[in-house]
């Protein structure tokens, strides 16, 4: 049995057979095959579904200096902002009206939110919109204030482990971020009771087919609920700024092979996927994703959240136009819903 056949049976392949796989990207008819088999499994899932989640980016101050962000602490030309209670109730507001059953919190690694603050916004969300589930995406924190705002309500946390080769991590990180306490989290979340997401970024730097096969290897183990994948795309301002973009049509063929590796997962067709190509979030879709995230974020803000260079923030992707995301998405034979959109293991 070859590593194409023993994928779609649904046996876990060794570190040497996922190379291979992923190496075969560029052959046509296993790409189209692969596409065929994660599309026949999101539907045996999800039907023809599509969940959305409302983003609330609600802070770009950051402490960490992950050389491909550009929100990181060394970022000079970054615009910080931080939303009030108030901004992010306003933006659940006009999400919920919209349609948006869960909210995402994602933000820098920003201090100023300690968990007393947290705690009450989270707290806050689930009062008045308790049919709703809370997402956080604000980096790495104690087991402690992961209990705290799991207690407060939240309900799902992301957290991509962004790579899971140790070498390779050092090489997008500074010396005072640790994989180690990356992968910990992840395990304490899940401990937790979260529904927890990692994921990583397609076409780092210097990210090698090994490197990737290590990150579908750690996924296996951890057993996350949702992956986030995307191409990473530079921003001018940061280490990375003159690097190339990641392959659209690698991050494609990759969400396919998670797909079928975590049938059930959620799998989100990355808003860098569809900065990346105009029709990304489509094609993510066929490529077996089943979650989108348009922004909900004040217009006012939207801009200073960039984290890579001409990303989309005014545009199909932004919450307000979701009835051109429901029309692009019936094109293509889905479905958006109202709907909390849970992981049904
Ligand atoms: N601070 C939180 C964290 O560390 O998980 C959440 C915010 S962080 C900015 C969200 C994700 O954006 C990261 O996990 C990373 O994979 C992605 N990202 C950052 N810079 C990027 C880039 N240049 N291209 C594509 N994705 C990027």
């Amino acid at each position: 049995m070859n590593e194409i056949e023993k994928l779609i049976s649904g046996k876990t392949l060794t570190h040497d057979e996922y190379v291979k796989l992923i190496n075969r990207y560029e052959d046509e008819n296993i790409r189209e095959t692969l596409m065929v088999r994660a599309r026949q499994l999101r539907g045996m899932h999800y039907g023809n579904k599509v969940y959305i989640r409302g983003l609330i980016e609600f802070t770009n101050y950051c402490r960490n200096g992950c050389f491909y962000c550009g929100i990181n602490s060394s970022c000079k030309t970054a615009k910080r902002y931080r939303l009030t209670k108030d901004e992010i109730l306003e933006c659940c507001m006009s999400g919920y009206d919209l349609g948006f059953r869960t909210f995402v919190l994602q933000g820098g690694e920003d201090p100023y939110f300690t968990d007393d603050i947290l705690v009450d916004i989270i707290s806050k969300i689930k009062e008045d919109y308790p049919d709703c589930a809370v997402t956080l995406s604000i980096g790495e924190r104690s087991y402690e204030s992961y209990k705290r705002l799991k207690g407060a309500g939240a309900d799902r946390y992301l957290l991509r482990h962004e790579a899971a080769n140790g070498e390779y991590y050092k090489m997008l990180h500074p010396d005072n971020m640790s994989l180690e306490n990356r992968k910990q989290c992840l395990f304490h979340l899940k401990e937790l009771g979260f529904q927890v997401g990692a994921g990583f970024m397609v076409g780092t730097p210097g990210q090698t087919v090994e490197h990737l096969a290590d990150d579908l290897e750690f996924l296996k183990e951890l057993e996350p609920h949702m992956i986030g994948i995307g191409p990473f795309i530079p921003h001018h301002d940061t280490v990375f700024g003159n690097e190339s973009a990641g392959s659209v049509s690698l991050t494609l063929y990759l969400l396919a092979i998670l797909r079928i590796l975590f049938p059930k997962v959620l799998l989100p067709a990355t808003t860098a996927l569809g900065t990346a190509a105009l029709d990304g979030r489509e094609r993510g879709m066929l490529a077996g994703a089943n979650v989108v995230m348009p922004n909900l974020s004040p217009l006012s803000h939207r801009k200073d959240y960039a984290l890579y260079d001409n990303k989309i923030s005014t545009g199909d992707e932004a919450a307000e136009c979701i009835d051109g995301l429901r029309k692009s998405m019936e094109k293509i034979g889905y479905k958006v819903v109202v709907d909390r959109g849970d992981y049904t293991g």
